[in-house]
């Protein structure tokens, strides 16, 4: 009789019926609680969830929106970014980021990105301050903070507005503060493959100040305050009760969650990083616009830079470019579902083009990343490792 050829275990970027699954009773009561309210859009649902938010995010303030792009359009209008100004922010993230600076009629200033964190550089943001400039958008990508400490000093030298994208970030710390606490705000999301993934879309925008604070609960809903008397241009950047009360179960599990992310990123630092011959010390992080190594010889791994509380929203390699296409297809034979964040740049994207602007470190990523699943399956480790030497050759 003929044996059925063995299928590998499939390990999706992104496992939603893991996550959510368990949860599937809990969910269930949650969603039939919202059906017969018939309070659908804020309320008691949304105040409660945005109670707990504040609480684990540090902050005094979080407005539950519509979603993480939202939450920074709502940030840049609350502090009147428009036409005329200048916006910096990383050209290596999602589109989102500058999108919404477009948006407000504002320019996004592209910078370049640090070869090692793949966050904001400041050396590079402070070379492109002008008198125009009026905020500095860092994100936190793949779940690294940004390094705030020096973008911080460079938006009180300027007088620099500051918002933190946190979209991939949420529960990442810096020294040991939670990102999103640094900036005059911070723009979270609940797309549902980030750190607290929701089912739709749905984000958050926090702050410590109260003035702003007030104002973007204002502008949340058509810029009014009071039925019918509308200080403000806003938008409808509501939360649905929905979208909070089945986020609201979700809550009490988001550290065991991504207590799971951080072990399975530890499992490929442990196999892949020992015996093989992988970069994993690729120096110092965000020191100067000088960038080295920028075509990897051998394939790097993701590092955690001193004083950052990574989350692992993406757990992403550097391999040379001309290898990237094999070792995706490679994986993908044994079942694993490997993701490319981003190929490529913002100054690059059609709508947003500058043909005369050269970023090469944001150029050189966008080339050569490659993001892996993070699974609670501990044999995945050895089986990347294997594709690793036989698509890529090392040993
Ligand atoms: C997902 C994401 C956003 C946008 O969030 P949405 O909730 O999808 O609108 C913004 N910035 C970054 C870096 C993101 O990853």
């Amino acid at each position: 009789m003929a044996t059925k050829a063995q299928v590998a275990v499939p390990a999706p970027l992104f496992d939603l019926p893991a996550q959510n699954g368990p949860l599937e009773a809990e969910l269930k009561d949650a969603f039939e609680r919202v059906l017969h309210s018939s309070q659908f859009i804020l309320g008691d649902e949304v105040e409660q969830f945005e109670a707990r938010m504040a609480e684990i995010l540090e902050v005094n303030h979080a407005i539950g929106v519509s979603s993480g792009t939202d939450a920074l359009l709502l940030a840049l209008m609350t502090l009147r970014i428009g036409p005329g100004d200048e916006v910096l922010c990383p050209a290596f993230t999602f589109f989102a980021t500058a999108g919404s600076i477009a948006r407000t009629g504002a320019t996004p200033v592209f910078c370049d990105v640090c070869p090692v964190c793949f966050n904001l550089n400041p050396h590079d943001a402070e070379s492109r301050i002008t008198k125009k400039t009026k905020a500095i958008l860092p994100v936190h990508l793949f779940g690294q903070a940004a390094a705030m400490g020096p973008l911080l000093d460079l938006a009180r030298a300027h007088d620099l507005h500051v918002i933190e994208d946190c979209a991939q970030a949420l529960g990442s710390t810096y020294h040991d503060k939670q990102v999103g606490t640094f900036g005059d705000f911070a723009a979270h999301s609940f797309f549902p493959t980030k750190n607290l993934g929701g089912f739709g879309d749905g984000g958050l925008l926090v702050t410590n100040d109260d003035v702003l604070a007030a104002e973007a609960r204002a502008r949340r809903v058509h810029g009014a305050r009071g039925k019918n008397h509308h200080e403000y241009i806003g938008g409808n950047f509501r939360l649905d009760a929905l979208q909070a009360a089945l986020l609201n179960v979700k809550i009490p599990h988001l550290a065991t969650h991504l207590a799971h992310r951080s072990a399975a990123a530890e499992g490929y630092a442990t196999v892949l990083g020992a015996g093989m011959a992988l970069e994993t010390d690729p120096g110092p992080c965000c020191k100067s616009t000088a960038f080295f190594g920028l075509e990897p010889t051998v394939p790097m791994l993701p590092v955690e830079s001193p004083g950052r509380g990574h989350t692992w929203n993406l757990y992403t390699l550097r391999v040379a470019a001309a290898q990237r296409e094999a070792l995706v297809e490679r994986l993908c034979q044994d079942n694993i579902q490997a993701g490319v964040y981003y190929p490529e740049p913002l100054h690059r994207q059609p709508c947003l083009k500058n043909d005369v602007l050269t970023l090469p470190v944001a150029e050189h990523l966008a080339r050569q990343v490659i993001s892996l699943p993070l699974s609670t399956d501990e044999t995945l480790p050895a089986r990347v490792r294997l594709c690793l030497m036989e698509a890529v050759g090392v040993t």
